[in-house]
């Protein structure tokens, strides 16, 4: 999707180009006209800047509402609550979870690490 605000600022640049045409040909209702175009853009530019902040609020809320809900704290290691037929309900990595909200399967250490640690992250590298 193109991005809307650097339309918006694109499209008020030619305003600008339009009026000083308009100006150099002496055409008055023109130069008016572009102005108000101009201060539409304007205005349209500041909501969408607007709508840019609001929408990145409410995606952060619904992240955090919703996040939870998935996962599980039991026996020091995260589980998907309801896991759907053929999902990998648990272990997920403690750390991924809680700091970036990210399931990551925990997986069997590699070689001798299997007799000191139960689970490594094959995202972090965090032995477990
Ligand atoms: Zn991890």
């Amino acid at each position: 999707m193109p991005d809307p605000i650097g339309a918006i600022t694109g499209a008020i640049s030619l305003t600008k180009e339009l009026h000083d045409i308009a100006v150099r040909a002496k055409d008055i209702e023109s130069q008016k006209r572009i102005l108000e175009l101009e201060k539409s853009l304007l205005e349209a530019e500041k909501e969408m800047h607007r709508l840019n902040r609001e929408n990145f609020e409410l995606s952060k809320k619904v992240e955090a509402v919703s996040s939870p809900a998935i996962l599980e704290f039991r026996d020091g290691y995260y589980f998907k609550k309801s896991p759907a037929p053929g999902e990998n309900p648990g272990p997920y990595c403690p750390k991924c979870w809680e700091i970036r909200k990210k399931t990551v399967s925990l997986v069997k250490p590699p070689g001798d690490l299997k007799y000191v640690h139960d689970w490594r992250c094959p995202e972090c590298n965090n032995d477990y």
